[in-house]
């Protein structure tokens, strides 16, 4: 990942998507009006923050990443599988209109100048894109996301609604919590049920609790579907680990901001 800087708007971007015509994009908290325990760049509606901050801080960033904040559309996500095709009708919903749908974890769309947004604080970002096809995709996966592979859910969704080709995917792993931040009980671990899933986590007995590696998992489910490795880039940075750069469920509870990941297919895409 690198680290951008644009009007004072700090964002991180993907090196397998540098020399892509598609903005691919995570948000940091640097760079926004937004005060106290939602400084600076909050971008969630829902968190209590000051509404009209928040529609500034959604002004400035998209200025800053060089996408029109109308035309952007917004998830609504509830730990599901639902996967939204995206397409100008749904311009400006979640920010300037009311959603016309709702449960929607995954964002997919082939027209350009159409920018998907989806929220952030610890889940794993998952970006898609096809270039062949000119296709792009972006799914929160927390742990039950994970569980239940919204990764190949999304993979499918491109193949069969874009006809995309499984090796021509190039997925991009954002900021999330890292294995050591992340502690899980039983539960979690009996949700995970793919062959390789052990891999991804340690226990520990002494307190009967485990650690769980979702960017990993992820990006093992991913390859289990025929993704190619050097197709996929996983970021380093944790979401808790970072307070400097990010609002973190686990660090800060209910009292914080939220990160989004925005990505659009440019007009020269096509
Ligand atoms: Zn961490």
């Amino acid at each position: 990942m690198k680290i951008n800087n644009n009007k004072k708007v700090t964002f991180l971007s993907f090196d397998i998507y540098e020399e892509a015509p598609i903005v691919a994009v995570h948000s940091t908290r640097l760079g926004g009006v937004s005060k106290g325990r939602f400084s600076e760049m909050n971008l969630g509606f829902s968190r209590g923050d000051n509404p009209n901050d928040v529609l500034k801080n959604y002004h400035l960033f998209s200025e800053a990443i060089g996408v029109e904040v109308s035309k952007m559309v917004l998830s609504d996500q509830w730990h599901h599988n639902q996967i939204l095709q995206v397409t100008s009708e749904h311009f400006g919903m979640g920010i300037f209109k009311e959603r016309t749908y709702g449960d929607v974890d995954g964002l997919i769309t082939n027209e350009t100048n159409l920018p998907l947004v989806t929220f952030y604080a610890d889940c794993v970002p998952i970006y898609f894109y096809d270039p062949i096809n000119k296709v792009i995709g972006m799914t929160h996966a927390g742990w039950r996301g994970t569980a239940t592979a919204i990764v190949k859910d999304m993979i499918k969704k491109m193949m069969s609604v874009y006809n995309c080709e499984v090796k021509n995917i190039k997925i991009a792993i954002g900021p999330a919590i890292c294995k050591s931040c992340y502690e899980v009980d039983q539960q979690v671990i009996d949700a995970m049920t793919f062959d390789f899933s052990d891999l991804y986590y340690d226990h520990y007995p002494e307190k009967d609790r485990y650690h769980i590696d979702l960017k990993g998992l992820n990006k093992a489910i991913a390859i289990s579907c025929g993704i190619l490795q050097d197709h996929i880039e996983v970021s380093e940075y944790c979401t808790k680990c970072h307070p400097e750069l990010f609002f973190s469920h686990r660090r800060h509870g209910n009292d914080r901001g939220t990160q989004i990941g925005v990505m659009m297919l440019k007009e020269d895409s096509k």
